[in-house]
């Protein structure tokens, strides 16, 4: 199957029972069974859901995997694949990461004695430069929140199993979806989700996925997330499965729209500089165009006045985006990344980094294009 069909129909099948196109939503904890361990498959909605299998298989399917993984968040689907780690391993991770992952990393995980390495990964040497013989685990995020960073996911991976194979690449696959890049497909182990943004789509629900394509990694995820307990619910699994079913249509737009509001920000006299990978002056752009589909819905840009109270003013004053966290809804919204979603990161970090006072992210939605460009073009002129 080619990809618009499979978000469609990919590990799908019609409800056994009554022939219902979608999976119904089983509302359950548990299921009878007719004598002590005789049971239809289903034993306690921890280990497996059916409404949560469905999606689970389209969220393999998506992403070219055998076994997927939903979680009841982002941030717990990463938790469950730190946790396959033991005291002393050491990770090697990008220096622009999601505040919530930098906050798990440095703020969890370091107290039970995993060690992080975060490295700019521009620069493939960073990254095998910092190997060592406790390396368990590269965490990639490609392009990064908020900066748009790119990495090259296959040279990576390439040089990083020829060093040890046994090291473990996952990427946090968010900002790009399946539509736009496939990571397995390149050589990588473990794909990572916040499905609460683009894979849902609809910002009502929050959920993780991790997808694989190796029975006995997807073995020690699963003995985790049924161990761990942060599993999906099935009400979210129902929302989240109708979310992935218009996945290809909605990113197409999200990447039209997307590249229209980088290319007028570019041109306007009070922006300063525009973070997007489609931009051909954007410093990864041709690895960007080797390794994704089209560009994406995500937009940063700084203004020429520096200053908070500016950003603040253009923050207070768009109509049609709303101010919120969050991203990969049909709706626009835009962020703070300073005062919002890094607050986590200490501002001397955030600084070193790129993400300051003036830096403003913007997750374009599917609107028409020229109502999201009016509202930017009379905020920005307040
Ligand atoms: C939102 C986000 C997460 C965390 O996901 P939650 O669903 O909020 O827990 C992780 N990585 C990226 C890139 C994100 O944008």
């Amino acid at each position: 199957m080619k990809f618009n069909t499979k978000t469609i129909h990919g590990g799908q099948q019609h409800d056994p029972s009554t022939g219902a196109v979608m999976p119904p939503i089983y509302q359950t904890s548990t299921y009878a069974q007719s004598s002590p361990g005789k049971h239809k498959g289903y034993i306690y909605s921890r280990a497996a859901n059916p409404t949560r299998t469905a999606l689970e298989n389209a969220f393999a399917a998506i992403e070219n995997g055998t076994h997927g993984f939903a979680f009841s968040s982002g941030l717990s689907a990463i938790d469950c694949v730190l946790k396959m780690l033991n005291p002393g391993d050491e990770v090697i991770a990008g220096d622009d990461l999601y505040g919530g992952t930098y906050r798990m990393f440095t703020r969890m995980f370091s107290k039970y004695g995993l060690k992080f390495h975060l490295v700019d990964m521009n620069s493939i040497e960073n990254v095998t430069n910092s190997i060592s013989d406790k390396t368990k685990l590269i965490w990639v995020e490609t392009p990064t929140n908020p900066l748009m960073k790119i990495a090259d996911i296959e040279e990576i991976t390439k040089a990083v199993k020829a060093v040890n194979p046994a090291i473990l690449v996952a990427v946090d696959n968010t900002f790009a979806t399946p539509y736009l890049q496939q990571p397995l497909s390149l050589g990588v182990d473990i794909v990572m989700h916040s499905a609460t943004k683009y894979l849902g789509g609809h910002s009502d629900l929050l959920m993780g996925a991790l997808m694989v394509n190796d029975a006995k990694l997807a073995e020690e995820l699963h003995f985790i997330q049924f161990a761990g307990g942060a599993i999906a619910g099935p009400m979210d699994s129902f929302l989240a499965l109708r979310g992935v079913k218009t996945l290809h249509i909605r990113m197409q737009r999200h990447c039209e729209n997307g590249r229209a509001v980088a290319a007028y920000l570019q041109n306007h006299p009070k922006v300063k500089e525009v973070y997007y990978p489609g931009l051909e002056n954007h410093p990864n752009h041709e690895v960007a165009k080797k390794q994704m589909k089209d560009f994406g819905g995500m937009v940063s840009f700084k203004l020429k006045d520096e200053s908070q109270q500016a950003a603040f003013t253009f923050l207070e004053n768009t109509h049609v985006f709303t101010l919120a966290e969050s991203l990969g809804g049909v709706e626009s919204l835009v962020n703070h990344p300073a005062t919002m979603t890094h607050a986590s990161i200490p501002e001397p970090e955030r600084l070193k980094i790129g993400i300051t006072d003036s830096l403003i992210r913007l997750s374009v939605g599917i609107e028409d294009i020229e109502d999201l460009l009016k509202d930017l073009e009379q905020a920005l002129n307040i």
